[in-house]
């Protein structure tokens, strides 16, 4: 019997999109929520070579929506990139899962793309996202975009040369900062957004290119809300896809974060300012904080206090490990 008897009998994929599958590579850059549900997804359907990149480990709180991970996992600390590999490989050892632990950066993202086929973003922060969507119009590869929040999910697949890119969509420093660890999740809107980050992927890899979505879908299953903006004709300025000058590839990750010798501190800059009555009260409910006119002090129960200035930057204390601190940061700051 073909393990992919009920999938070839659909009829738009059949034995041929079958082998496309086969013959495909993808990146899943992030291996949390919306990153273990496609893998999760791609894997079972197939598909040839997954490439996993994720720099986190497992925790308890993940469990409620991180489909690949157990308490097992949680117990032994187990990199999320190694706990997703094991899961994928128990379901399907024909394929090949390929698990890398670290940051996804602009000194890495050159090699992660080799021989890759359609970039999937799994991640939880929009400095990232912006770099993968430059990358892949850089590079002529699509990017299936998702991110998720609260009961709240965005979603759309974008092909360089035929649709605009995220940078079109949304500019770059506007998002509204809430982060699943600030405002929480709910896991419907991580299996409903990673399935149709799947989904076009794998029209687009079966070539079905007539039946893609076209539109950037907006949903929010809480309060019953979805939009759909049709992709149309990108913003004549756009740095990436029109005058292909991808800003994003040009920070270095040290740029941003510096680690303070000596301190047990690592100084993250990303924002040119930040406004301290308003994170007062954004991070009260997860730490405990306080504020002096000059700075914030927000303590967290991990022996991690995050140190907080008006014009942008923030100390994350209790660690000198850059990709801890921009871990905890897009944690608790986001972007
Ligand atoms: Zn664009």
């Amino acid at each position: 019997m073909n393990r992919y008897a009920r999938q070839m009998l659909f009829n738009p994929i059949g034995e041929e999109g079958q082998q496309k599958l086969a013959d495909s590579s993808v990146l899943i850059v992030g291996a949390g929520a919306l990153g273990g549900v496609i893998a999760n997804q791609l894997a079972r359907a197939g598909l040839g070579k997954i490439r996993l990149i994720d720099r986190d480990y497992v925790e308890l709180t993940n469990l409620q929506r991180q489909i690949l991970f157990d308490e097992q996992d949680v117990e032994k600390s187990v990199p999320k990139a190694i706990a997703a590999k094991n899961k994928l490989q128990a379901s399907n050892s024909d394929i090949e899962v390929e698990a890398i632990v670290a940051d996804a950066t602009v000194d890495n993202i050159n090699d992660l793309i080799q021989g890759i086929d359609v970039v999937l973003d799994g991640t939880d922060n929009f400095s990232t996202r912006f770099m993968l969507n430059d990358i892949c119009f850089k590079h002529g590869i699509p990017y299936s975009y998702g991110g998720v929040v609260s009961s709240r999910g965005m979603t759309s697949f974008f092909i360089p040369e035929q649709t605009p890119c995220l940078r079109c969509m949304i500019s770059e420093g506007a998002g509204d900062g809430q982060t699943c660890d600030t405002v929480g999740i709910i896991s419907p809107i991580v299996d409903i957004i990673s399935s149709y980050q799947v989904t076009e992927t794998i029209k687009y890899l079966t070539g079905h290119f007539k039946n893609l979505r076209q539109t950037f879908k907006t949903i929010d299953i809480w309060s019953n809300q979805q939009f759909d903006i049709k992709l149309a004709q990108p913003k004549k300025e756009c740095l990436t896809c029109q005058q292909h000058i991808y800003p994003a590839l040009k920070k270095t990750m040290n740029e941003e974060a510096t680690i303070l010798c000596g301190r047990d501190t690592v100084q993250i800059h990303k924002k040119s300012e930040m406004n301290l009555v308003k994170w007062k009260e954004r991070l009260e409910t997860i730490a405990n904080v306080t504020r002096t006119p000059f700075l914030l002090k927000a303590q967290f129960d991990n022996n991690i206090d995050f140190v907080i200035f008006s014009d942008g930057r923030v100390l994350v204390q209790g660690t000198e490990d850059i990709v801890k601190a921009r871990t905890l940061y897009d944690r608790y700051i986001g972007s």
